[in-house]
């Protein structure tokens, strides 16, 4: 079977969060566990330079969408037989200096952009030699390829197209755009702007183009995968989520454990495991001299390590962390967003020196040191479609304090939901009383050393490897579609 992915982001080429790791990580195993794989995705500035496994096809190609006509061309690296990456050229889209804004904001012309590359999509899976029998889109940015294969089957004689599989991995971003731009930009007729098509509350939304024509829906987590279908969650989007329920499934993301590993990892200048952690005890103390914390390991170091977006509740872990002061601890925060955010946390940095520590930069090697380095992981997003950094924390020995939500909720075990195997804290309420609160549990279990390892033992012989989710895939890769 010939699985097409389709996404704006792929771990090493390009990332902003997880959706990149994601689609990198499922790609290779899907490709490891026998199924043909190309994965589809923008060449941004800089990859051709960094990544010299990029060579250019002669497959150069012009796409009529609208009254306009885009010329592209596919580079390819080639990693194993069976997984062939694909990168779509047109640099006026794509040879940016960041991938969806800068300091003014989104870029305007985002739907354009990523409407551009779903028509490259839907070109390679018609043209390939060896088509693909499932398209495996990824968020908004994908959301016009399913309805594109819709519509080319019915009026475009793609009697054979592929079906269509739609992954969300974040429901608040759905390209959105006015109406009257619908045809110049996705190429399509007005037809589809209705209340089953891609109308959305008196805008064009490709995320809900997608989910209407999709065969398939999944999400990154099955408590996620329920939440979406209630108002709290469903970003607008739960009633047509509750209308395809039976369509909708929720799939944990894995952790990639040959980058994500404590043993033999070249961003760590020690090695441990759960059996043994005298080398995550000298990398703290090497980590707090890096940083400017003091160096102590008496002190519990809590890191955090997020987009600083409301969503990820950085706006509430700082109050949380002030209601706390009365103890020892010491905080570390790695993150890039928010200008406001980012400001406060240079500001509490600087209130409190050598206590909490700073870094408003996105830096790869520092969150594998910083998650190596952390006794506790604070992740108290309002929502969390899936989470990996809780994944990373579980197996790195720093013990999860989150929220209770989405993927959080089905990867990290409180102590009341077992005594036996616990491996985090999780909290309810998103505000900072409720986490000072799970703060107070954590430093609780910092004092009790048994208590301590207890939870790291389980959470550093938790599995998240891939090998499950690439099962279900596979399993839905599997279903009978019924399209009339
Ligand atoms: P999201 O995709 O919503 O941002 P996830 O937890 O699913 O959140 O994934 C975040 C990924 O991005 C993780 O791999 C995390 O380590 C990484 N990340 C986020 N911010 C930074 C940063 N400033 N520096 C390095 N890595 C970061």
């Amino acid at each position: 079977m010939h699985i097409l992915h389709l996404s704006s982001e792929l771990h090493p080429y390009s990332k902003t969060g997880g959706l990149a790791d994601m689609v990198g990580a499922l790609s290779r195993n899907q490709a490891a566990n026998g199924l043909t794989v190309t994965v589809l995705s923008p060449l941004y500035r800089g990859l051709m330079g960094r990544f010299p496994d990029l060579r250019p096809t002669d497959w150069r190609f012009d796409l009529r969408i609208g009254n306009h006509s885009q010329s592209g061309r596919f580079w390819e690296s080639r990693p194993t037989a069976n997984l062939r990456l694909l990168f779509v050229e047109h640099a006026e889209f794509f040879d940016r200096p960041t991938l969806y804004g800068d300091a003014r904001g989104e870029y305007p012309d985002n739907a354009e952009r990523y409407c551009f590359l779903s028509h490259a999509g839907a070109l390679l899976a018609r043209h390939l030699p060896d088509p693909p029998q499932w398209i495996h889109g990824h968020d908004w940015q994908a959301g016009l390829l399913p309805l594109l294969v819709t519509h080319c089957r019915r009026f475009d004689g793609w009697v054979d197209a592929p079906r269509t599989l739609l992954t969300i991995h974040n429901l608040a971003y759905q390209g959105i755009f006015p109406l009257e731009a619908w045809e110049r930009i996705t190429g399509l007729p007005r037809s589809y702007l209705h209340l089953e098509g891609a109308e959305f509350f008196g805008s064009a939304s490709l995320l809900k183009a997608g989910l209407m024509h999709a065969d398939v829906l999944t999400t990154v987590s099955p408590h996620y995968a329920h939440e979406i279908t209630t108002a709290e969650f469903g970003c607008g989007m739960e009633g047509l989520l509750t209308l395809r329920r039976q369509d909708l499934h929720g799939i944990l993301n894995g952790v990639d454990y040959a980058e994500w590993n404590t043993q033999t990892n070249p961003h760590l200048p020690d090695s441990y495991g759960p059996g043994d952690l005298a080398g995550k005890a000298r990398i703290k103390a090497a980590l707090q001299a890096e940083i400017g914390l003091e160096v102590r390991a008496d002190r519990p170091l809590f890191v955090n390590i997020s987009r600083l977006e409301a969503q990820k509740g950085s706006d509430f872990l700082l109050d949380a962390f002030e209601q706390v002061l009365d103890e020892d601890w010491q905080l570390a925060i790695l993150g890039t967003g928010n200008p406001q955010l980012e400001a406060a946390v240079r500001r509490f940095a600087g209130l409190y020196p050598g206590r909490v520590a700073a870094r408003i930069r996105f830096d790869a090697a520092l969150a594998h040191r910083l998650e190596a380095a952390a006794d506790f992981f604070v992740m108290p997003s309002r929502f969390e479609p899936c989470g990996l950094n809780q994944l990373y924390s579980l197996h790195y020995g720093a013990v999860p304090i989150v929220r209770d939500t989405g993927g959080l909720h089905d990867s990290v075990v409180d102590i009341r939901e077992s005594s036996e195997r616990p491996t985090g804290i999780k909290f309810w309420r998103p505000d900072a009383e409720a986490l000072a609160h799970a703060l107070r549990k954590a430093l609780a279990i910092w004092r009790d050393s048994g208590l301590l390892d207890h939870f790291r033992w389980h959470g550093m012989t938790a599995d998240f490897s891939w090998q499950r989710s690439v099962a279900e895939y596979q399993a839905l890769y599997a279903l009978p579609i019924d399209r009339r």
